[in-house]
Parts: C-alpha cells; sequence; structure tokens
C-alpha cells in the first residue's frame, strides 16, 4: 500500500496512540492499528457526524438498499423466489432459475462474473462498495449509529457522546438494537428458508423447529455483537476485501484522498497567504472518521471510502473561504499533476473478461435442458442371462426435473435397435425441481455383447412437453 506521509504524521500517529499516563507500560513510537491504544486496549471510536452532499447521497442510497434487501426475498418470478440459497436441499434459485450442486459449470461462470466485476469496480472506483454498499457500513452508519444518536446524543469533534446513558437509556437501547437485530436475522434468514416458510416456523414454538431457532438465536446475537461492540473492527481485522484492495488499486484508481500539495504545510489559526497550506489542523477530518484514522497520513488499508472526511473538510473550507475539495475523490497520479485516464490494461481486460464469462453463463442457461438425466448401473450383479436367452441389465435413472410443474417421463432404446427398456415401477412423475433415482430393466438378445463384455447403449428419455435427451451408457453381458 503506497502512502504519502505528511511531515508530522508520525506525530499525528503518537496523538492517536494514547496511553493511560499511569500505565508502566512506555507507549509505542508508531500506531499500530487506529483502535489499539499503546498499552494495547482498544479505542472506542464515536465518530461525529459531517451532513455534507456525499452524507445525504449515501444516505438515499443507503435507505433505498435496506428497502430492497427486506423486499428482495419477497419478490417471485414465475412462481419462483428471485433468490433463495437453500443450503440443506442444495439448491440455488437466483431469478426463477435453479441451479444444483451439478450445475458447478453456471455457478463456476456466475461467480467468477461477480468476482471480475467487483475487480473491475475496484480498479475504477476504489472501496466504492466498502463506503456505498457494503451491508456493514450501510447498517452500522444509517441504523444503528442514528439509534446511538437519539440515546446519547450527536459525538462531538472529541468524540464523546453528548449524555452518557444512565441503566435506563442503556436497556432501552439494547431493547431497539435487540429489535432491529431480530428484525435482520429474520430477514437474512428468509434468503436461506424462503419467506413461506419462515412465516410457518414463527407460528411455531421454538420446539417444533430447534434447528431453525437456533440458527435464528445465533444470527441475532451475532448481529448484536457486531453492531453493538465489533463494529469498524469487522472492516479492520475481519473482511478479507480491505486486504485484497492493495492488488486490485492501482496510481489510476479514484480513492479518497487528501491534497497533500495544497494542505501542506498545515497550520493552526489564520493562514498567512501563500505562506502555508490550506489545512488549519482543525482535526475535523478524523473526528468523523469511522475508522479512527488521518486521512492526511496517505492512502491506508483502513480507509473505507465512507466519504466523511470530505463532507467535514468542505465545511471547514467554506467556513474559512477556500476551495472545497482539500480531501475528495481523486487518483493518486492526478494528485502528482500527472494526466488521468479510465483507459488502462485492467479497465479494458476486466470487462472483457466480464463480457466473456456473463455470455457464456445466459447462453449456457438459456440452453439448458428443462431435466437432467444420467444413467448408472444398479449395484450388485451386472447382468443376468434368463432361460429364455435373454440378457438382462439393471439401471437407475437419476432424473431432475428443472421445471416449476409436474412432468411424466418416458423411456426408449436407441442403440442397440434390439434392446427393451421399461420402467421397473409405474410410469415416472416429478413434481417442480423434485430428483428421484429410478430403477429401469433393459432386455436384449444374449449374443449382443459376445466377445466384448460390454456394448455402448443409448436410451431416449423425453418430458412431457416433447423435450428429449439422449443418455448414452454401458451394457454388460457374456
Ligand atoms: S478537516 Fe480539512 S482543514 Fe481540518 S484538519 Fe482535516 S484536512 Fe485539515
Ligand atoms: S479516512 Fe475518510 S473516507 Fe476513509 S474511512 Fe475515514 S472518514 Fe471515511
Amino acid at each position: 500500500m503506497s502512502g504519502t506521509q505528511s511531515s508530522d504524521s508520525s506525530a499525528a500517529n503518537r496523538a492517536l496512540n494514547v496511553i493511560d499516563p499511569h500505565s508502566p507500560l512506555l507507549p509505542s513510537d508508531e500506531m499500530v492499528l487506529p483502535t489499539l491504544q499503546g498499552d494495547g486496549k482498544r479505542r472506542w471510536l464515536n465518530p461525529a457526524l459531517a451532513k455534507g452532499k456525499y452524507w445525504q447521497r449515501r444516505r438515499f442510497l443507503a435507505y433505498a438498499l435496506i428497502a430492497f434487501f427486506v423486499t428482495l426475498p419477497h419478490l417471485r418470478i414465475g412462481g419462483k423466489p428471485i433468490v433463495l440459497i437453500d443450503i440443506v436441499a442444495r439448491e440455488f434459485t437466483f431469478f426463477g432459475h435453479t441451479f444444483y450442486p451439478t450445475d458447478t459449470d453456471l455457478l463456476l461462470l456466475l461467480l467468477l462474473s461477480v468476482f471480475f466485476t467487483v475487480m473491475f469496480i475496484t480498479a475504477v472506483g476504489g472501496r466504492l462498495w466498502c463506503g456505498w454498499g457494503c451491508p456493514q457500513t450501510v447498517y452500522l452508519e444509517f441504523l444503528f449509529r442514528p439509534i446511538d444518536r437519539i440515546f446519547a446524543g450527536t459525538a462531538g469533534k472529541g468524540g464523546k457522546p453528548k449524555k452518557s446513558l444512565n441503566t435506563l437509556l442503556q436497556t432501552a437501547r439494547f431493547i431497539v438494537y435487540l429489535i432491529c437485530s431480530l428484525f435482520l436475522a429474520h430477514t437474512f434468514l428468509s434468503y436461506f428458508v424462503g419467506t413461506d416458510r419462515l412465516a410457518q416456523w414463527m407460528q411455531m414454538t421454538p420446539k417444533q423447529h430447534p434447528m431453525a431457532f437456533g440458527v435464528m438465536a445465533a444470527a441475532t446475537f451475532g448481529l448484536m455483537y457486531n453492531f453493538m461492540f465489533f463494529r469498524e473492527q469487522l472492516c479492520m481485522v475481519a473482511c478479507p476485501y480491505g486486504r485484497f484492495q492493495s492488488v486490485m488499486l492501482d496510481r489510476k484508481s479514484l480513492i479518497v484522498t487528501y491534497d497533500i500539495h495544497r494542505g501542506e504545510p498545515r497550520h493552526k489559526g489564520k493562514s498567512v497567504q501563500g505562506a502555508q497550506g490550506d489545512c488549519i489542523n482543525c482535526g475535523h477530518c478524523t473526528a468523523v472518521c469511522p475508522t479512527g484514522i488521518d486521512i492526511r497520513n496517505g492512502l491506508q488499508m483502513e480507509c473505507i471510502h465512507c466519504t466523511q472526511c470530505i463532507d467535514a473538510c468542505d465545511d471547514v473550507m467554506r467556513r474559512i473561504k477556500k476551495p472545497e475539495g482539500l480531501i475528495r475523490y481523486s487518483s493518486q497520479d492526478a494528485l502528482d499533476g500527472k494526466t488521468h485516464s479510465w483507459l488502462r490494461a485492467r479497465t479494458l481486460i476486466y470487462p472483457m473478461l466480464i463480457l466473456t464469462t456473463a455470455t457464456l453463463f445466459l447462453v449456457m442457461l438459456s440452453t439448458k435442458f428443462s431435466f437432467d438425466a444420467k444413467i448408472i448401473p444398479s449395484p450388485g450383479v451386472p447382468y443376468t442371462v434368463l432361460a429364455s436367452r435373454t440378457l438382462q441389465n439393471n439401471f437407475r435413472v437419476r432424473l431432475t426435473n428443472r421445471t416449476s410443474i409436474m412432468e411424466k417421463y418416458t423411456i426408449e432404446m436407441l442403440e442397440p435397435a434390439t434392446a427393451v427398456v421399461h420402467w421397473s415401477d409405474v410410469q415416472p412423475e416429478l413434481g417442480p425441481n423434485e430428483s428421484k433415482l429410478l430403477p429401469i430393466v433393459i432386455t436384449a438378445p444374449v449374443g449382443l455383447t459376445a466377445g466384448k463384455g460390454n456394448i455402448k447403449a443409448v436410451a431416449k428419455i423425453t418430458d412431457s412437453a416433447s423435450n428429449s435427451r439422449l443418455v448414452t451408457f454401458r451394457m454388460s453381458g457374456p
């Protein structure tokens, strides 16, 4: 990770790296983590709020995303949910299409398309996802921190809330957190079990569905713990994306950055025109930072690009009658006065990869059969020669109905032409997305396999809508 260090960044680090004056430990020279004090204790953050133009836009988007997240599991296409990740049944439904673990080719293409899209967005726009779309940021900054502000007031520059909460207010805040976490946990679970099953479970006692209740309780506890205590630590120590960004960004990527050439040398108090930079060292940009860093120390892994420091600094600039944008969206090259171009190898290669994988995915999806069929030998004796000099092979057909309606299936032998096949049971009928293992019996003249041991066989399976599949397998004989 490259970074432009300001002349007194180590002093700023030491200021953040506070330590109890009575502690026998010596303060470390360097800040290891912005939320770690010199004596190893956590530095609890209580960021102030800058209500600038970026915050207004992020708030609008955040509430739209929350509404989308809550509504999505209730929406359906052709009777199927738009999204359902049914891990127990090993079925994944996206936009009305159900995928099975056997669809590894399709799932791989889908995942690759998403992966290349993330890489492309990061190469062009830096951590746009972290600051604007990630559920952790959206819920923490636009649901749980506003709850804190209702109970404790808005934090000032020093990061202290206006009031300290008495037990009653703390309990009330805890209950509000619990209600929100319960709601979120139920919404989250509906992506995995569907809204209909969730509604049924909610009308039962925990004893009637202990597993689901356990998952719900764990999800609620996890959300409570995350949004009450873990907070920014998730972005800083648990999320792998922050770590990956150093390889996905380059010097032309759009990032939230401090204009060191314009801001330095920073100074306190009134500026002497021309002698000093525009940064008046007011500390507003650090007071609003939800990860506790100082943007003036350059590009840092902890920066989630939330734009709060832009809003805070623009406000200061307006008040001291300087142009906005001392902290702004820019690239490292643009800050160094180099020409900025969107066109470069990675911004051309990533879209081509996205186009290729997405096209392949859509083509394979549209040509996907309405059912899957595979013929496998039955366990036990591979063949039997009947008294009538007839060769008999027993097989099983693994049949999966991929449609959303009931289907009936027929089977006939194409090769060898003298072979006859029939279902061991009645003609099979499969419900929507149902999968069954069905026994079949194939008979043929006994001389068919003479001298070979086994021969190639082809069966044709047809569904009620006359869609057919040819399935190849091998018949055994003497
Ligand atoms: S808010 Fe702006 S002026 Fe104040 S310290 Fe930060 S960069 Fe400097
Ligand atoms: S440095 Fe600025 S953009 Fe980065 S996390 Fe802190 S406030 Fe947000």
